[in-house]
Order: structure tokens, then C-alpha cells, then sequence
């Protein structure tokens, strides 16, 4: 059972290293409003906290908008001052609808051993951790008469299911790849491969009834030729193939396995181990084809 209603503004209420941000990738991307994250777009730095009121101001101003189109919003922040929790009330109110506080329960040792986890520029001082953890806990009993309209802890919270249908239904997707030669299915295939940035660039050249499909990884002025290889019986063994000048010396193209960006930053700098470089034309490199 869900007891937050949709939509609603759900506000994380949690020390540092309480696991705010893991329970709220259980909700859609878009609804993830989270302060580091904004700290980073306007500083470059997760943790600068020196960046915490431009970050806050940049969080409301999508708070709003998300608001105003009657979109739920969950807000990963400490939220550890009574100042912060009215804020968001407010806004919440302000656009007609219910505010839900979400209070993490994880004991203060497991929030400092996760905090302690973190890199230097994500970690926040232990002193801090536990004054966080504190405020929270004398916190927790007022937070109906502060206006939250919904209160709930992390433990009433199935949000499990919700994380694994969507793992299901990716792998579903996936798969669907395998045998489906639609563009979608390609560009889907991309970006599995490459990630979002990469895939951006990416785009297929030659499509052929039976041959490999071939695209180009292109920016500026630089390009590298992939290769989508199917012909191992098994699909888990399918993959691409970036395009490298034979090692032989002859003019034919050879190819040089990729299984994600490091592999391709290796084929850009020229910096691949020559034993798995293959030629279509004379039999420098190894001969991956004809083990099949
Ligand atoms: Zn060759």
C-alpha cells in the first residue's frame, strides 16, 4: 500500500548517509528534485556547500514549475530545519497540493558509515551527521502540526516492486532489441552501449538485408566507424566493432572490438592491444570469424 497521494510534494526528511537518495530512485527521474544535484549544475561540485543557496534557489524555481503543471515532486534534501520544512509546506500548499514527509529511520552508526563511504568531496564532517540525526529525531514528533498533510517513515514505504518492475521491464526492452532491426531498437541499442551523451552522436550509415548494420560515432571533425556484429549464435555474444586501420599495412578495413566508452577511448587514442585487431582483407590480427 502507497499511502502518498499523487500528486503531491514529497519531502525526504533525513541525515546525511540515510539512504534519501537511494529510496528516491525508486520514483520516476524527473520527479527527483535532489539539492546536490543542483549544487552540482550551478558549481560543478556535489557537495560544495558554500553553493547550498544558489542550489535551493534553482531547486524552487523547478519545484514551482513542476507544480504549477500539477506534477508530483520528491525533494532529496537533509531537510533537517523546522525553516526548510515550512518552505516546502508552503509551496506545496501554494499550488493546492498535499505535502508528504518521508522520514528515513536508518540508525545514526549505518548513516556514518555510509557518509564515511563517500568521496571527499561528497562526505559531510561525522559532527555534522549527528547533529542532523538528532534534529531529526526531536523533529519527528511535531511534524503533523508543522502542516504536513502526510507523514510516513521509509520502512512504510513498499517502493521495492515499483524499483524491480523497472529493472523488468529495461531487461524486457532489451531483449526486444535482440531480434527487432526497427531504428528505435537501434537507437536503444546505442545507448545501452555508448550511454546517453555518446548516443547522441551516434547515428547508423549503412543498413543492408543481411549484413551487419555500420554507423558513426561523429563530433566535429572526428569519427569512428562501428560495426553491430550478430553473427554468433548466441545474442548474449552479439556487439559492436570499431573500425581501425589494419596493422598488416594492407588498405582494408579492421576491427577491433568495443564492449563500452573505455574500449572506444583505446580505438581513438590508438591505444588497443594489436592481438584483437582483425582484417577483412588479409589475415593480419586475430580471426575471430573463423572461429565460429
Ligand atoms: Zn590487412
Amino acid at each position: 500500500m502507497n499511502p502518498i497521494p499523487k500528486p503531491s510534494v514529497i519531502v525526504m526528511i533525513g541525515a546525511s548517509g540515510s539512504g534519501k537518495s537511494t529510496l528516491a530512485r525508486t520514483w520516476p527521474a524527473d520527479y527527483r528534485l535532489g539539492l546536490d544535484s543542483y549544487r552540482w549544475v550551478v558549481s560543478g561540485e556535489a557537495g560544495d556547500q558554500e553553493a547550498t543557496a544558489d542550489a535551493v534557489f534553482v531547486l524552487t524555481a523547478v519545484l514551482e514549475r513542476r507544480l504549477a503543471r500539477g506534477l508530483t515532486c520528491v525533494v532529496d534534501a537533509t531537510h533537517t530545519g523546522i525553516e526548510v520544512r515550512r518552505r516546502a509546506i508552503e509551496i506545496a500548499h501554494a499550488h493546492q497540493l498535499p505535502a508528504a514527509a518521508v522520514v528515513l529511520t536508518t540508525p545514526l552508526p549505518q548513516c556514518l558509515d555510509r557518509n564515511s563511504r563517500r568521496p571527499d568531496n561528497r562526505r559531510v564532517p561525522d559532527e555534522e551527521v549527528r547533529r542532523q540525526h538528532q534534529q531529526i529525531s526531536l523533529a519527528r514528533p511535531g511534524l503533523h502540526s508543522e502542516g504536513f498533510d502526510h507523514v510516513v517513515t521509509d520502512t512504510r514505504l513498499m517502493r521495492m516492486r515499483l524499483l524491480l518492475q523497472r529493472a523488468v521491464d529495461r531487461v524486457h526492452a532489451d531483449h526486444q532489441v535482440e531480434g527487432d532491426h526497427t531504428e528505435h531498437a537501434r537507437r536503444v541499442l546505442a545507448r545501452r552501449f555508448f550511454g546517453e551523451d555518446l548516443a547522441e552522436t551516434f547515428h547508423w550509415t549503412q543498413l543492408r538485408p543481411n549484413h551487419d548494420p555500420v554507423g558513426a560515432l561523429a563530433v566535429g571533425g572526428d569519427e569512428i566507424t562501428l560495426a553491430y556484429r550478430t553473427w554468433f549464435p548466441d545474442p548474449m555474444d552479439w556487439g559492436f566493432e570499431a573500425q581501425v586501420p589494419c596493422l598488416g599495412g594492407c588498405s582494408g578495413p579492421a576491427w577491433v572490438p568495443v564492449r563500452g566508452p573505455m574500449d572506444l577511448l583505446a580505438v581513438y587514442d590508438d591505444d588497443f592491444p594489436e592481438d584483437v585487431v582483425r582484417c577483412e582483407r588479409c589475415t593480419a590480427g586475430a580471426t575471430v570469424r573463423e572461429a565460429v
